[in-house]
């Protein structure tokens, strides 16, 4: 799918700034930041025109945050054909990467009652199966 297909399906306008940004993040092997984001983007944009895309994508659930710590925090795209499953996430210690395991599903937590869950979250943290092979020799 083309950045373009995918504001499309979202019924959100095309600018170039959004289109960039899906673009950027589409091309990353694992989630990146949003500073490697704004580094890479064609184009420049003020902060505002940025910010505002970034945040309309987010809203759409275009794409997604994870929050390894206060320091790690990463983005990446929905994958639209696992439809919005709640996947599980995965740091590597050696090489810093974060990556969807979209075959890693999360089950819906039972709460008491009268809560009310919007979102769960899973970071596994260890080491990727690249730097596990590449440590091994
Ligand atoms: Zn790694
Ligand atoms: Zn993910």
């Amino acid at each position: 799918m083309k950045p373009y297909e995918i504001l499309a399906k979202h019924n959100l306008k095309r600018t170039s700034c959004r289109e960039g940004i899906i673009a950027v993040i589409m091309a990353a092997q694992h989630a990146i930041s949003e500073n490697e984001i704004r580094e890479q983007l064609e184009g420049n944009y003020d902060r505002t025109t940025f910010y505002r895309s970034f945040k309309t994508l987010e809203e759409h659930k275009i794409i997604h945050k994870i929050v390894v710590d206060n320091q790690v925090i990463k983005y990446a795209l929905d994958n639209s054909v696992t439809l919005k499953n709640e996947h599980a996430h995965f740091y590597c210690f050696k090489c810093n990467s974060v990556q969807c395991l979209e075959s890693v599903h999360i089950e819906k937590p039972l709460l008491p009652d009268g809560y009310v869950c919007t979102e769960t979250e899973m970071v596994i943290k260890g080491i990727c199966n690249f730097c596990k092979e590449s440590g091994s020799k």
